[in-house]
C-alpha cells in the first residue's frame, strides 16, 4: 500500500487546529482578565480598559468561530476530493464557453478564477459579520455596505486581473524550465513582487482612498528635519482618508530607492499632537536605517528559492497526485498538493518570522528612543492602543506564537527601563 500522505496531511491540519484553539483559549481567558497588567496601571484609563477589553473578547469568540468553520471547510475538501471534482468542471467550463479545454493555462486560469470566487464566498458571511456586526459595535466601522461591496468587487476584479498572467506565466516557465526550473521560478516571483511593490502604492491603493500632500505646517516640518538629519531619501508625504472605511489607524512608507511617508488621518487625529505622530516616523524611519526591510526581503528570498525547490520534487511525484484524487499532474494542482504537505513546516517559518519581527519592533523602539523620541513613542503607543482597543492582557504563549509585534506592556516596560537607565 501506498503511503497514505493526504491522510497525514488531514491528520496534521487537525492537529495544527487543536494547538492553536488550545492557544486561542488562553488568550480567551487573558482577556477576560479584570485587571490591567502592572506596567499599564495608571497609563491607561479604566474606561478604554473596560472597552478594549469587550471588543477583544468578541473578536476572540468570532475568531474561534471563524477558525473551526474553515477547519471544517478545508477537512470536507479533502475528504471529499471537492480539488479533483472542481478540476474537472473549470474544464468542462473552459468547452462551454468554446475554447481548448486541453489548454493547461486555460484551464488553470479558470480553475484559479473559480477557487478565488468559491473563498470569497465562503468568507463573505464572516466579513460581514466582522465587519457590520462587531466593527460598527465597538465604532470602528465607517463603511456602508455599498462601499464594503464595491470594494471586494475590486479586489475581485485585480486579483484575477493580476493573477491569471501570473498563473500562465507560471505554467509557461515549469513547462519549459528544465534543469534551472528553480532559478526561473524564483527570478520570476523575484520580478513580480518587485514590480508590484512599485505598482501597488501608485496604481492600486488608490482605487480605495484618496491620497494628498500633507499641507504645509509644523508636522511636515517636523518630519522633513528629521529625514534631512537621517539621510533618510524622502520624495513625498501623503495623507490617506483612511477614515472613510475604519477608524483604525495606521502609517506606512513605500518605495525602493526614493520612500515616501503615507499617514492615515485617524493616526493624525488620535495622537493629537505632532510630537507623537513624529515619534510613530521615528520609529518607521529605525527600521529603514537598521535594515530591518531589506533583510526581511532577502530572508523571504531564500525562502521562496527553498519552496521552489520543494516544489520541484513534489510536482514530478506521480503518488502525491494519485494520493490527492488526480489521475494526471497539473502543474498548479501541484502547487496545491506543495502548499498542504509543507504546511505544518511553514507554521514554524512564521513562527521565527515573528520572533525576528519582535525583536526587530523592540530595535526601531530603541532607535527612536536614542534620537530623542522615547516619551513621545511611548505616549504614542499608549494613545494608539487605547483608541484602536488593542488586547491590553495577552498569553504569553499566545503572543510568542501569532504576534508580529510585541504587546504594548512589553515595549513600554523596555522603554521604561532605557529610560531609566539613561536619567
Ligand atoms: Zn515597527
Amino acid at each position: 500500500m501506498a503511503f497514505p500522505v493526504m491522510e497525514v496531511v488531514l491528520g496534521s491540519l487537525i492537529s495544527l487546529y487543536l494547538v492553536e484553539t488550545y492557544l486561542a483559549l488562553r488568550q480567551h481567558a487573558a482577556l477576560k482578565l479584570p485587571m490591567l497588567p502592572v506596567t499599564l496601571q495608571g497609563v491607561i484609563s479604566p474606561e478604554k480598559f473596560k472597552k478594549s477589553r469587550a471588543y477583544m473578547i468578541d473578536k476572540s469568540h468570532f475568531r474561534i468561530v471563524h477558525e473551526a468553520a474553515t477547519m471544517l471547510m478545508d477537512s470536507m475538501i479533502l475528504l471529499y476530493r471537492i480539488i479533483p471534482w472542481l478540476w474537472k468542471r473549470s474544464g468542462s467550463f473552459v468547452e462551454y464557453v468554446g475554447l481548448d479545454a486541453e489548454n493547461e493555462t486555460l484551464h488553470s486560469i479558470s480553475f484559479f478564477v473559480a477557487v478565488l470566487v468559491s473563498s470569497q464566498i465562503f468568507e463573505l458571511p464572516f466579513s460581514l459579520y466582522s465587519n457590520f456586526v462587531i466593527e460598527a459595535q465597538h465604532d470602528f466601522n465607517k463603511q456602508t455596505k455599498r462601499v464594503f461591496f464595491k470594494n471586494l468587487s475590486i479586489e475581485l476584479c485585480i486579483s484575477s486581473l493580476f493573477g491569471a498572467p501570473i498563473v500562465a506565466a507560471i505554467i509557461s516557465i515549469v513547462q519549459r524550465g528544465g534543469n534551472y526550473l528553480v532559478i526561473y521560478l524564483w527570478g520570476f516571483s523575484f520580478v513580480v513582487s518587485v514590480t508590484l511593490t512599485i505598482v501597488y502604492p501608485l496604481l492600486i491603493a488608490p482605487l480605495f482612498n484618496n491620497f494628498t500632500a500633507l499641507p504645509d505646517g509644523e508636522l511636515r516640518k517636523e518630519i522633513e528635519n528629521l529625514a534631512s538629519s537621517l539621510n533618510f531619501p524622502l520624495e513625498n508625504i501623503f495623507m490617506m482618508d483612511g477614515s472613510t472605511r475604519s477608524t483604525h489607524s495606521n502609517a506606512y512608507m513605500y518605495g525602493v530607492f526614493n520612500k515616501s511617508i503615507v499617514l492615515d488621518d485617524t493616526l493624525i487625529k488620535q495622537c493629537q499632537d505632532t510630537d507623537k505622530v513624529v515619534a510613530v516616523i521615528a520609529h518607521e524611519m529605525g527600521h529603514w536605517k537598521l535594515n530591518h526591510t531589506i533583510h526581511a526581503f532577502a530572508a523571504i528570498q531564500v525562502l521562496l528559492f527553498v519552496h521552489f525547490g520543494v516544489f520541484d520534487i513534489v510536482r514530478q511525484s506521480s503518488v502525491l497526485f494519485q494520493n490527492f484524487g488526480f489521475d494526471t499532474q497539473p502543474i498548479l494542482i501541484g502547487f496545491f498538493i506543495f502548499q498542504h504537505v509543507v504546511m505544518p513546516i511553514q507554521h514554524i517559518f512564521s513562527f521565527c518570522m515573528n520572533l525576528i519581527s519582535r525583536s526587530s519592533e523592540f530595535k526601531a523602539d530603541v532607535f527612536a528612543k536614542n534620537i530623542g523620541y522615547g516619551t513621545a513613542l511611548q505616549a504614542a503607543l499608549v494613545k494608539l492602543q487605547e483608541q484602536n482597543l488593542s488586547a491590553v492582557n495577552t498569553d504569553p504563549w499566545y503572543s510568542a506564537y501569532h504576534y508580529s509585534h510585541p504587546p504594548l506592556a512589553e515595549r513600554v516596560a523596555a522603554l521604561d527601563e532605557l529610560n531609566k537607565k539613561s536619567a
